[in-house]
């Protein structure tokens, strides 16, 4: 289908784009690579007066260093964060995880704002943001907000972004050295969304584990942290015994819901598979 007509907007500062979004209120959307926004559009989900282009504010792009944490603007694309050697280096769990997403085609436009704002419970870097302990800088005319993504997805396409925010920044604290880390992610064929994932950080002492941050998308309608594994590894070494308790107390909190990619009971089962071999490939990698 052809979307409905809208009017084209391309600021080329932040303050200006806040500016926009604020006069033009409801009637108003974000565009940033387009990979979510234009679909709905066509179907006519989304059916906006205005569009508000972000692709020519510089300020939203890139990725530094910044002390021992890891900044990157919210146009930032998927394939920008597959190449960056200083990702690569410091935070290899997101560059893990952006490989992931779909297709070149998709990785080429889509920004990694754009998939946490939308917050489609199938978009893999919100469940990566949770187990990273990621922040989220959120500006509109009223000044910034810093929100960490624990709690930031509030339900099914819904976050804590307030009208007249825009999503500006991400900010990760680099994971010790050593810290182990895997994206384990089941789907039918390359392109599609998760039939279950986990994201997994694992940091290893004198064969115990210090610390396991274990995060699932697709299995709820917003991205499920599992605090209850979490916990029960913490001193744990890791058996094949500990890891299949871990499995169970991970599916013990998904919501799935049933569609093309299988139904709630084998949802489940996937995203415990996920996490045990996430959990095996970063204890592989832990030092
Ligand atoms: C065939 C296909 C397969 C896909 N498979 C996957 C997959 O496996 N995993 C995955 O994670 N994603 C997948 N996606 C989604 C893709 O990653 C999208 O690019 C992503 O969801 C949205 O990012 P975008 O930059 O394209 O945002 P857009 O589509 O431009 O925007 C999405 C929404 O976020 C809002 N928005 C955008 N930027 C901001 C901002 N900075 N602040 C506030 N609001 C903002 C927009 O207004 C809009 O409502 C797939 C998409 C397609 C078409």
């Amino acid at each position: 289908m052809i979307p409905r007509p809208f009017e084209y907007h391309a600021p080329a500062s932040l303050p200006d784009a806040i500016s926009l979004l604020n006069r033009y209120g409801d009637e108003a959307k974000l565009l940033a690579g387009g990979h979510s926004l234009l679909p709905m559009m066509k179907l006519r989900f989304a059916v906006p007066a205005h569009l508000i282009d972000l692709g020519r504010i510089g300020e939203l792009k890139g990725i530094q260093r910044v002390g021992n944490a890891i900044h990157i603007g919210s146009m930032t694309t998927e394939n920008e964060l597959i190449w960056s050697k200083l990702l690569a280096e410091t935070v290899p769990l997101l560059v893990e995880g952006a490989r992931q997403i779909s297709d070149p085609q998709v990785r080429y436009k889509g920004t990694i704002g754009g998939d946490i704002s939308h917050a489609d419970p199938g978009n893999d870097h919100p469940a990566l943001m949770l187990a990273l302990g990621a922040a989220f800088v959120l500006r509109g005319e009223k000044g910034e907000r810093v929100l960490p993504a624990d709690g930031f997805f509030q339900g099914l396409y819904a976050t804590a972004l307030l009208p007249g925010e825009i999503l500006t920044q991400i900010r990760i604290p680099i994971p010790a050295p050593g810290t182990g880390w895997c994206y384990a992610k089941l789907k039918r064929k390359t392109g599609d969304f998760a039939a279950a994932a986990a994201a997994v950080l694992l940091r290893m002492q004198g064969g115990s584990v210090a610390e396991a941050r274990i995060a699932l998308t697709n299995v709820g309608p917003t991205p499920l942290k599992a605090r209850g594994a979490e916990e029960y590894l913490r001193g744990k070494s890791l058996s094949d015994a500990t890891l299949a308790d871990a499995a169970r107390l991970a599916m013990a909190i998904c919501q799935p819901t049933e569609d093309q990619r299988g139904d709630a009971e084998y949802k489940t089962a996937m995203a415990g598979e996920m996490t045990r071999r996430a959990l095996q490939t970063a204890l592989s990698r832990a030092q």
